[in-house]
């Protein structure tokens, strides 16, 4: 059975695993939900690429041939999968497998190495989940976009106000301003409303969509915490508009803020390595960094595995090395040698509150793709510190 989240303890688990023999096998596959039907094209290649994969890595042992066929075969009987991505990590013959739905969004992948590819998991980032509020003088609808994925929630907003109804309303005022002060009571309610789920942490941002000529009257309803927290407002009519036009216009918006937030970590830390401030770029100084406690933030690139050298860590200290060694030099445990740096940086990074962050708009400085944003410089480097 699949479960839905990999816990802390698992994630640990799977990371310490080690395959001498090659056969431990990674699986990321992600199939949009059927009711899609536009990026269907997008499904069936997603789900052949894995299947084509996994055709290529041919088990060498009946064992291995085993893994593949029952990947295949829970690849193959997947529908949407709710729109959760399916993680598989499984090596026969030494009795391990292990089957996730996980939300986010994952490039596909299969291979056959020494350790689990635990990266995309790894470095997953914290998604934040926006509230999308349409309103106009007679309608509220409110949907929430996470991951990628929208889904609407009106239907809090239409038992709220059936509570209300049924309480009855003042008929004395005249019907002009009868009208007025209830479109002012209706922007109000939702208001209150968006503020009572945001403190109840339903979501982390805000967003607006309405006719231009109804947002001052919503904007003045907005409590200034929500004003706060508002990252954005486009136009749309809220009678009409469908989920993938709000979706377009929402994610547009999404987009926007994390390229410019991202723009700017990357100039703060190259910026920072230039100036021996705090930055570091390069794997030889991230490395570095990331051993004398200085990595705030790692930033990778967007695709995990996308950093091509090999990098040994001790499995007991977490000490990592560029160059290949049985031993660790600092504690004499046992080091394992990555194929990809990433899967040996992110492992030591686990467990030190070392933020991750995938670079989806910006590419970090060549050759290496990988950078750093640091909390502190440490004085004395790494030999002199020994030395002493
Ligand atoms: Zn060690």
């Amino acid at each position: 059975m699949a479960n839905a989240k990999v816990s802390p303890e698992e994630l640990k688990e799977l990371s310490e695993f080690w395959a001498e023999e090659g056969d431990a096998l990674t699986i990321y596959v992600q199939v949009a939900t059927p009711s899609e039907l536009s990026h269907r094209e997008e499904r069936i290649s997603a789900k052949e690429k894995i299947q084509q994969a996994m055709g290529s890595l041919k088990g060498k042992s009946a064992a291995d041939r085993a893994d593949v066929q029952r990947v295949l075969e829970t690849i193959g009987a997947m529908k949407g999968n709710g729109g959760l991505a399916k993680v598989i990590f499984a090596c026969h013959r030494k009795g391990v497998w292990r089957e996730f739905d996980v939300a986010g969004a994952f490039a596909p992948r299969a291979e056959a190495g020494t350790a689990f590819a635990l990266g995309p998991l790894l470095a997953q980032e914290q998604t934040k989940r926006y509230c999308i509020a349409l309103a106009d003088r007679n309608r509220a609808r409110l949907l929430l976009l996470e991951a990628g994925a929208i889904t609407e929630h009106s239907q809090l907003l239409d038992e709220e106000k059936e509570k209300i109804r049924t309480t009855g309303t003042s008929k004395s005022v005249h019907l002009e301003r009868q009208k007025e002060e209830e479109a002012r009571r209706h922007f109000q309610f939702l208001a209150e409303h968006l503020l009572h789920f945001y403190e109840h942490k339903d979501y982390d941002c805000l967003m607006i969509g309405c006719r231009d000529e109804t947002w001052r009257e919503i904007e003045a309803e907005l409590h200034p915490e929500l004003k706060r927290i508002l990252v954005g407002r486009f136009v749309v009519d809220p009678g009409l508009a469908t989920a993938e036009e709000i979706q377009e216009k929402a994610q547009a918006i999404v987009d926007g803020g994390d390229r410019k937030e991202e723009e700017r970590l990357v100039e703060r830390v190259v910026g920072g390595a230039a100036s021996k401030g705090l930055g570091a770029v390069g794997l030889k100084d991230v490395m570095e960094s990331l051993e004398k406690g200085e990595v705030r933030t790692l930033l990778l690139p967007a695709q995990n595995g996308q950093l091509e050298q090999s990098v040994s860590l001790c499995e007991h200290c977490g000490h990592l090395e560029a160059q290949e060694l049985t031993k660790c030099s600092l504690c004499n445990g046992r080091m394992r040698r990555f194929a990809h740096a990433e899967e040996a940086l992110l492992r030591h990074a686990v467990g030190r509150s070392i933020e991750i962050r995938r670079m989806h708009w910006t590419k970090l400085p060549a050759p290496d793709g990988i950078a750093a944003w640091l909390r502190f410089r440490a004085e004395v480097n790494t030999p002199q510190a020994l030395a002493s």
